[in-house]
């Protein structure tokens, strides 16, 4: 739900003349925006909004057209597995996540007590979702989610959003101020939803507010209350991964392809390192599928209900194993031992900056050096790999690095 963009927020001002030049293009105009509001707020008011906060938190806002182009945006590449985890699990995430264990050791050990949910799963989920509180997100909630409620599409969706962002600045838990997140509304060190929130989210600090976005405490608390909300089960691992057999049949994959692990040891899977699935924490009759995140060739994984868990988070089997990696690295344990099916491995945020730089020192504008390979890297990335007479994909990885690196000095353009 994060935009990958960094840029600051821009000054109102400029925010105004954006949404005017915008909506001049899209035939949707600030009056518009403004009838709109008024007609939503009696459906605001019995979903719960007093028509003076609905006042007071949406007059004067200005729509911002650009949470639409979002909404509409079509990526033009997928990201391939293995560079979606290099990104989200590299050296300085699985770092910066030990170090929180041990700042935060004991309010996670209450939150494991309260919640029944380890440590290492709640940091993971942090560092996945914010990179530890780092990057919450850049609009305002209100605006944005005010913006989606008139234009566009799933109207009806965020509308009920919008109102329960209404309903958290009415009750006080967050300030206007501090109400900042994705361009679709998830927000805080949690990425929760307006409506997510007002669910599951708890006051573990007991100050008598909710703050999922200046208190760690509550964030940590929240996080573990979506989990087990969600069915988590207290010391059953997410799964492993395993070894397939040869001839193994692909069809039989698939998160929702529930088995006894029984009948997998049955057919031969064993876990990567050979032993039996029942001597690697798993009971028999446990319920468990195979998943084939890049097909045969790739790591195979044994995943339990708690894998489900934590696919509920954001609806995605990617990231959820990365958060299921996460936690593993941060418990000690070490990369996936099968390699991803490719020649070119995936960057690290680290390897990442530092192509940009690369790329930067010949004279590429690739904004700022950030670690994240927006459309400017990647069509900077893109005129090197055919300068080099590799193939030009735009995609980053080790190949283009090492090619750059080699270059010393960077050749003038
Ligand atoms: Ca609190």
């Amino acid at each position: 739900m994060r935009s990958p963009e960094r840029r600051a927020a821009l000054p109102l001002a400029a925010l105004v003349l954006l949404a005017g030049c915008v909506s001049h293009v899209r035939g949707q105009t600030q009056a518009e925006f403004e009838q709109c509001l008024g007609r939503l707020q009696p459906a605001a008011q019995k979903a719960g909004v007093e028509p003076a906060s609905f006042r007071r938190y949406t007059q004067g806002t200005p729509a911002d057209f650009t949470v639409l182009e979002k909404l509409d945006y079509q990526p033009e590449f997928k990201l391939a597995i293995w560079d979606y985890l290099a990104g989200l699990v590299d050296d300085e995430r699985v770092a910066d996540g030990k170090e929180r264990l041990q700042r935060y050791a004991a309010v996670l050990r209450q939150v494991e007590a309260t919640y029944g949910v380890d440590a290492a799963t709640v940091v993971a989920v942090w560092g996945v979702e914010s990179d530890y509180g780092r990057i919450t997100g850049k609009y305002p909630l209100v605006q944005a989610l005010g913006t989606l409620s008139c234009f566009g599409r799933r109207q009806d969706y965020f509308r009920g959003e919008f109102f329960a962002a209404l309903r958290i600045l009415q009750r006080g838990d967050i300030a206007p101020e501090r109400l900042y997140g994705s361009w679709a509304g998830a927000f805080g060190h949690t990425q929760f939803m307006p409506q997510t929130y007002e669910r599951l989210a708890v006051d573990f600090d007991g100050d008598g507010r909710r703050d999922l976005v200046d208190n760690s405490a509550d964030a940590l608390a929240s996080t573990a209350n979506f989990l087990r909300r969600g069915g988590w089960q207290n010391g059953l691992t997410w799964g492993f991964e395993v070894r397939l057999p040869p001839g193994f049949d692909p069809s039989l994959a698939g998160r929702k392809n529930k088995r006894p692990a029984s009948e997998w040891a049955a057919r031969g899977i064993v876990a990567v390192d050979g032993k039996n699935l029942a001597n690697s924490g798993l009971a028999e009759g446990e319920r468990t599928a195979i998943l084939l995140p890049a097909g045969m060739r790739g790591p195979a994984f044994i995943v339990t209900r708690n894998f489900d868990v934590i696919y509920g988070y954001n609806a995605a089997e990617s990231y959820a194993l990365a958060i299921a990696h996460l936690a593993d690295r941060l418990r000690g344990g070490g990369p996936f031992v099968t390699p991803w099916p490719t020649d070119d491995a995936g960057l690290s945020r680290a390897e990442r900056r530092e192509l940009q730089t690369l790329l930067a020192a010949r004279g590429y504008d690739i904004g700022a050096i950030d670690g994240a390979l927006g459309e400017k890297s990647r069509a900077a990335i893109k005129q090197e790999q055919g300068r080099l007479g590799q193939e030009a994909t735009g995609r980053g990885g080790q190949k283009i690095l090492r090619a750059l690196r080699a270059e010393q000095p960077a050749p003038p353009r």
